[in-house]
């Protein structure tokens, strides 16, 4: 290139300036920003160290990570937070595979996301002659996301973004895998041209407004309803019909349950909340209109004794994804379409004349309610040292409901359910979990994230084995300057701490140090730890790193013996077949 241009000047010595220049890397950073991404989640190394300097010295907000499966979690929760791709950043074959992990579970539970991962080179990766981090990295990740693309000339950077960045966002949405080969980067052309080659992409998820009959069939169902239910689902807290959803749930005056991560979409002290009634409103309802969520084990499939006698309910959905419908169960009223305009589609078609549903049902509903929440409360009154669950998330339900637009991130097993249930939300995806799959090792990725897109407080609620798969990124949070509050349950072990190696050789397979310090851990980096033993100190300490707005971790004792075998789910734990002898 070199050589040429300069035989251009020498021979033609009236061109005085040398065309600008661009590159991959300039391109990619172009074509990022001039779609509205502004942040970059990742962990630099070949060939996308320079990528990652380039664009925070183009203005990008650039956070690595320490691993890059955290940064993935962080750029899939950035997604649903936002309603644009979350952007992780990714070297080649390990680091590729690292955050595929996030890539997948992103795909799973319908978050946008587009993992750019720098790759080897095509010529000597397809002839399998060993490359550095040598991997067919598309190949790879194709049957994980929902759409894979590579790009090997630098002009087509603008299509190849704008791709990823339309099929993460519309209809599903969903993880997108983007393959740079690391030549991609270096490569030059002329700036101009490479200017125009790039792409914004306008509307990148246009609504998809329902069918009329869709609608009038829909309303038809729940208008025959005695007992009929809302379930709210992340698909509509993802959705930002915020107000056009609370106004369903209050036209109609039917009772909702939330999803995990729907709970806020109405504050959880709603009147017509039956989220601490819900194994009765699931199973004596009959008619459910399921409002982004999905009937899949988190929600019994749609039958079995959760929903009481077979057959007595009726579904109706309301889903983007038209194959989502009869999934596990008859839908006998579909609804496809974007939930905005299939929520006020609904609204409209309700009119005037709407008859709220049978009074005996929300008093059935709101009588459970009510005994369900008062035999809850003693226990979380309890200022008992060591705490168990129950007094510890009682502490931390009085925090959440003082500071409303709090983040809370939450992951564990009992820690997990436990948490659910008895922190109320007050505002829509201020609970961001474990999702679809029920993975571990969110958190850190979630909490940065959280404060990063939102500039809000975060707190982190974790168990102690759950915090140890991101447990790392706390250095990650201190040099950030975050305002995360990572709360650890410390009962020395998964489910709980007290199991014992029946030969005696070594510790338990489900056992940790007992009596570790994970508040250690953030002092390590600058950050203030907390290790506190009864509710009133939780209480204290929490506050106290809250009013601060910087990185601390409050290592919360739990009693090992508190806790049961995998939280709420331990049914899912496969008995061994063979009968122990008398
Ligand atoms: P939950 O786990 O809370 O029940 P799921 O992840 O199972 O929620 O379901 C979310 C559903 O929401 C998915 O089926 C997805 O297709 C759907 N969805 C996501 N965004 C939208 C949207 N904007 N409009 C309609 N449906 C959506
Ligand atoms: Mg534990």
């Amino acid at each position: 290139m070199m050589t040429a241009l300069a035989k251009i000047v020498h021979t033609a010595p009236e061109v005085e300036a040398e065309p600008e220049l661009t590159d991959g890397f300039h391109l990619v950073i172009d074509a990022l920003k001039l779609n509205g991404i502004e942040t970059i989640y990742g962990v630099p190394g070949i060939p996308i160290t320079d990528l990652g300097r380039m664009a925070q010295a183009e203005g990008m907000r650039v956070i690595s990570f320490r691993h890059e499966q955290h940064a993935g979690n962080a750029a899939a929760i950035a997604g649903f937070l936002t309603q644009k791709p979350g952007i992780c950043l990714t070297v080649s074959a390990p680091g590729f595979l690292n955050g595929l992990t996030a890539l997948a579970n992103a795909t799973t539970n319908c978050f946008p996301m587009i993992l750019i991962s720098g790759s080897s080179e095509r010529e000597i990766v397809d002839l399998q002659q060993g490359d550095y981090e040598e991997m067919d990295q598309l190949a790879i990740a194709k049957p994980l996301c929902k759409a894979a693309f590579r790009v090997l000339h630098a002009a087509d950077i603008g299509i190849g973004v704008a791709r990823a960045i339309r099929a993460a966002c519309s209809g599903r949405p969903g993880g997108v895998y983007l393959d740079l080969p690391a030549k991609l980067f270096s490569q030059v052309m002329d700036a101009e041209a490479g200017q125009k080659s790039l792409v914004k992409v306008i509307d990148p998820a246009p609504a998809q407004h329902p069918a009329p009959e869709a609608i009038a069939r829909a309303l038809d169902v729940l208008k025959s309803a005695k007992r009929p239910l809302i379930v709210l689902g992340k698909g509509a807290a993802y959705a930002q019909a915020d107000a056009a959803i609370r106004s369903l749930v209050e036209t109609s005056g039917i009772p909702y349950v939330p999803m995990s991560m729907a709970k806020g979409l109405l504050p959880d002290t709603h009147p017509l909340s039956a989220g601490a009634a819900r194994s009765t409103a699931l199973k004596d309802s009959d008619v459910v209109l399921l409002i982004g969520a999905r009937l899949n084990w988190l929600l019994s499939h749609g039958k079995g004794k959760s929903w009481g006698e077979p057959g007595s309910t009726k579904f109706i959905q309301i889903d983007i994804e038209p194959r989502e419908m009869d999934s596990n169960v008859e839908i006998v009223a579909p609804v496809v379409g974007d939930i905005a305009s299939c929520v006020q589609a609904l609204l409209d078609g309700m009119g005037q004349g709407w008859q709220q549903p049978p009074s005996d049902w929300i008093e059935t509903l709101r009588t459970k309610r009510e005994a369900n929440v008062a035999k809850m409360a003693p226990k979380l009154m309890s200022n008992t040292s060591p705490m168990n669950f129950h007094a510890a998330l009682g502490a931390l339900r009085t925090i959440v409901k003082e500071r409303p637009d709090a983040i809370l991130v939450n992951e564990g097993a009992n820690t997990l359910d436990l948490a659910r249930g008895i922190i109320d939300m007050y505002q829509p995806r201020k609970r961001l979990d474990v999702g679809t799959w029920g993975i571990m090792g969110i958190g850190m990725g979630f909490a940065v994230a959280a404060a990063v897109e939102t500039g809000k407080p975060v707190l982190c609620v974790e168990g102690d084995s759950a915090f140890g798969f991101s447990g790392m990124e706390v250095e990650t949070i201190c040099r950030y300057g975050l305002p995360v509050c990572i709360v650890v349950f410390n009962n020395n072990g998964i489910y709980r701490g007290t199991d014992t190696d029946p030969t005696g050789r070594d510790p338990a397979t489900t056992v940790f140090v007992p009596d570790s310090r994970y508040d250690k851990m953030m002092e390590a980096f600058g950050g203030v730890g907390y290790h506190v033993t009864t509710p009133d100190e939780l209480t204290r300490a929490v506050n106290e790193a809250m009013n601060s707005g910087r990185p601390a971790l409050v290592n919360a004792v739990i009693d090992p013996a508190a806790g049961s075998e995998s939280g709420n789910i331990g049914s899912l734990n496969p008995q061994s077949g063979i009968k122990k002898k008398k």
